[in-house]
């Protein structure tokens, strides 16, 4: 059977009548199989999903069937499906069920997308590579020596080696946005709160975002514009009218990019990056948009500030996890104490626990003021100096990674050096701002370069118009 690029394409085979909701989900269920070795899902919802083709295929033919009909999904496993186990790639959660659908879930679901399985990823969202997984590392279909990306590298190798259409991801600080590029496919990060955290294992509040993988830039589109929106259940969810982002549209032809020098000009980026960059902006002057450079000297300070910030709600959010109101309890109790410590030693991977000690560091009173507050301060300029750019630019264009994918374990034993593959990915993040990674070429070994484009907040629609725009000029 043919491999699906769009949506747009597998209607047009349902409707032609040369393809079933369940022969798709069989052939997703077959590719998921013969590439086991990836480790991109924790748990396929096998008969589920076959059951719930089935039924979509009846809907289908009496018309009744809803927009996302013939769309398969795939989640990561930080997200919240009722009666379904949910562990974070965490050891500490291990056959922990949830008891309610994430809001995002359950707008795909009505409009009848189907969900596939739940997909591995690194422990509560933290890592660059998808090493920090309690279910073990996830693998890069196009060299299974490397890494995928992280924290959501199963949901993008999902993607990227068809075993599902599209996958939901979460970005902290680039979980969606590092993978795709690693595997050379379409990863949004919407602007924050766009959409409804509701049943997303909470890593770093003022941050986390659901994100979106995909291979064209329409389904992605189409994906957000149904998850997006005002919900009662998360009162940071915003409630910004949702625009139709599916039409691609804009009225303006032209548009206004800034470019940031040092991110291109940086020891740190691979040359071939810097290549496909310059290449892509030389284009995109020949098509009649106005490219310039504008310097963005806090740079250097923004990784540092994610890092500071970050750990510290993290520290916060998983203090829930003490082994008594959820997953894992320690055997080895004679006291409270030990029944917090034990349960958490045992449950908690190395990375994790790392950062809960920063954080706790960073929060405690004597250094309070000199790192969370200072990071505060900072978060705030880097916000103001970003959009300053974007009252004057459409978007900021930079690479979205300083290098492509690299091997299993280059990284682990350094947790700086991983750090640094979220070097360009965390200003959106500490920004709030929406930022997409494209696919725009491969380097010599034939690993896929990513470029991220950021525009101003709740602009994704416009993002996408200029999206479409430039895969196009390929
Ligand atoms: N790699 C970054 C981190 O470890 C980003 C993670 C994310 O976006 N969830 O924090």
């Amino acid at each position: 059977m043919k491999s699906y690029h769009t949506l747009r394409d597998i209607r047009n085979d349902l409707q032609l009548g040369n393809l079933t909701c369940q022969q798709l989900v069989k052939q997703y269920l077959r590719n998921i199989e013969d590439q086991r070795h990836l480790n991109a899902f924790i748990e396929v919802y096998e008969d589920e999903a076959l059951a719930r083709a089935k039924e979509i295929d009846q809907r289908l033919k009496e018309n009744q069937a809803g927009k996302l009909a013939g769309l398969v999904f795939g989640i990561k496993d930080l997200l919240c499906l009722d009666k379904h186990q949910v562990s974070g790639g965490s050891k500490i959660l291990k056959n922990f069920e949830s008891q309610f659908s994430a809001t995002a879930i359950e707008a795909l679901l009505k409009e009848d997308a189907i969900v596939i399985g739940r997909q591995n990823c690194d422990e509560f969202g933290m890592g660059s590579s998808n090493e920090n997984s309690a279910y073990g590392p996830v693998k890069n279909t196009a060299d299974p020596d490397k890494v995928p990306g992280g924290s959501s590298g199963g949901s993008a190798v999902a993607v990227q080696a068809d075993m599902c259409l599209v996958s939901l991801g979460t970005d902290t600080g680039g979980s969606v946005r590092q993978p795709a590029a690693f595997c050379g496919i379409v990863g949004l990060k919407p602007t924050y709160s766009r959409i409804s955290r509701w049943g997303l294992l909470a890593y770093a509040s003022s941050f986390d975002t659901i994100g979106i993988f995909s291979r064209s830039i329409e389904d992605n589109a189409l994906v957000l514009e149904i998850m997006a929106g005002a919900d009662g259940k998360d009162g940071t969810a915003s409630k910004t009218p949702v625009p139709s982002y599916s039409s691609l549209s804009q009225d303006k032809e032209t548009f206004k990019i800034a470019y940031l020098p040092e991110a291109i000009e940086t020891d740190a980026l691979q040359p071939e990056i810097k290549e496909a960059l310059q290449h892509k902006l030389e284009e995109l002057r020949e098509a009649g948009h106005t490219v310039e450079p504008v310097s963005f000297p806090m740079l250097d300070y923004v990784l540092p500030t994610y890092y500071i910030l970050t750990t510290a709600e993290a520290s916060a959010n998983l203090s829930r996890y003490d082994g008594a109101h959820f997953g894992h309890r320690s055997p080895q109790v004679s006291d409270l104490e030990s029944l917090y410590k034990n349960s958490r030693t045992e449950g908690f991977g190395e990375e994790v626990r790392r950062r809960i000690l920063l954080g706790t560091f960073v929060l405690s009173a004597s250094y309070y003021d000199a790192y969370y507050t200072k990071a505060q301060k900072v978060r705030r300029l880097i916000q103001e100096e970003t959009q300053k750019i974007l009252s004057e630019y459409d978007f900021i264009v930079i690479p979205t990674t300083p290098t492509t994918a690299f091997k299993l374990g280059e990284h682990t034993k350094n947790p700086l050096e991983m750090y640094m593959a979220d070097l360009f990915t965390v200003q959106a993040s500490v920004t709030g701002l929406p930022a997409i990674s494209l696919p725009i070429g491969k380097d010599t070994e034939n690993m896929p370069i990513g470029i991220q484009i950021m525009t101003n907040a709740f602009d994704e629609a416009k993002l996408f118009a200029f999206s479409k725009k430039l895969i196009n000029h390929r």
